[in-house]
């Protein structure tokens, strides 16, 4: 068994390390951003409560997201563990999760502010199936559209100027203390997030002492259609291993 948690500001990479580590060591991803995105695309009332604190890049309440971890974990189906990604981010958040779970490591993908920003922007979504995309090294195929489903690619709807700027200050204010937490318990590995994604993979695996990534080949077609290694495009329609599609008729089990 094996539990991670993956942190970093938005940008460095949180979501593509690991949907790769998920992929190659059966584990669980549970991407919280990608849960909270999912019920504001798809209008659930938890997305209609969060989608303004999200689109100014504020955190969401503590209360509700905990909800959704308590509630993801609780399905029991990370048989082999799990990474998860974008929680904690507040102390609260972080005395929640250590009460409950034990955790055999953080991994801490560090990247400057400036070149934050510049992936930031370069980010697009899928409007239609939800599959990311980075116009810096993982474009579309047909500009503005997506591979998988045809969608229109649009920016995140939080990745303007004003919203980075509150995310990164409330990332230095609320997450740094969180990072000094899980450093007292020398949970941490710090990785450098500035190179190749494949290598910062594999430095990833090496500090944890984890198998060694194989990427797949350049121009491979399965690569070509699961960006980041999102999965298949039914997958990117729901949050990133959140499961079954009960989840759609269940918005409110998530805000509890
Ligand atoms: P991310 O996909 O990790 O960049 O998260 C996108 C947005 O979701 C953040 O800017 C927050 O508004 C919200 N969010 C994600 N994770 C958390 C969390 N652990 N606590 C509070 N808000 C969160």
């Amino acid at each position: 068994m094996r539990k991670y948690v993956i942190m970093g500001v938005q940008g460095s990479g949180k979501g593509t390390h690991s949907q790769l580590l998920a992929a190659d060591l059966d584990l669980v991803n549970i991407g919280v951003g990608d849960i909270l995105r999912w019920n504001v695309q798809n209008h659930t009332k938890l997305g209609a409560q969060i989608r303004r604190t999200m689109a100014a890049g504020a955190l969401v309440g503590d209360d509700v997201v905990e909800g959704i971890v308590r509630d993801r974990l609780a399905q029991h189906d990370w048989n082999y563990g799990f990474v998860i990604d974008g929680f904690p981010r507040s102390v609260r958040q972080a005395e929640f999760f250590l009460e409950s779970y034990d955790i055999d490591g953080v991994i801490y993908l560090d990247l400057p502010d400036s070149e934050v920003r510049r992936r930031v922007m370069a980010r697009r979504l899928c409007a239609g199936c939800g599959m990311d995309y980075s116009l810096i090294d993982n474009s579309p195929r047909e500009e503005g559209r997506c591979d998988a489903c045809g969608g229109e690619l649009v920016p995140r709807e939080d990745d303007t100027e004003e919203a980075l700027a509150v995310r990164l200050r409330e990332y230095h204010q609320k997450t740094n203390p969180v990072l000094d937490i899980f450093r007292r318990k020398e949970y941490v590995v710090t990785i450098d997030s500035r190179p190749p994604k494949e290598e910062v993979q594999q430095t990833i695996r090496a500090r944890l002492g984890l198998p060694a990534y194989h990427p797949p080949e350049a121009g491979h077609p399965a690569e070509a259609a699961s960006p980041a290694g999102a999965g298949h495009p039914a997958e990117a329609a729901s949050p990133a291993g959140a499961g079954h599609p009960a989840e759609a008729d269940q918005p409110a089990e998530a805000a509890r």
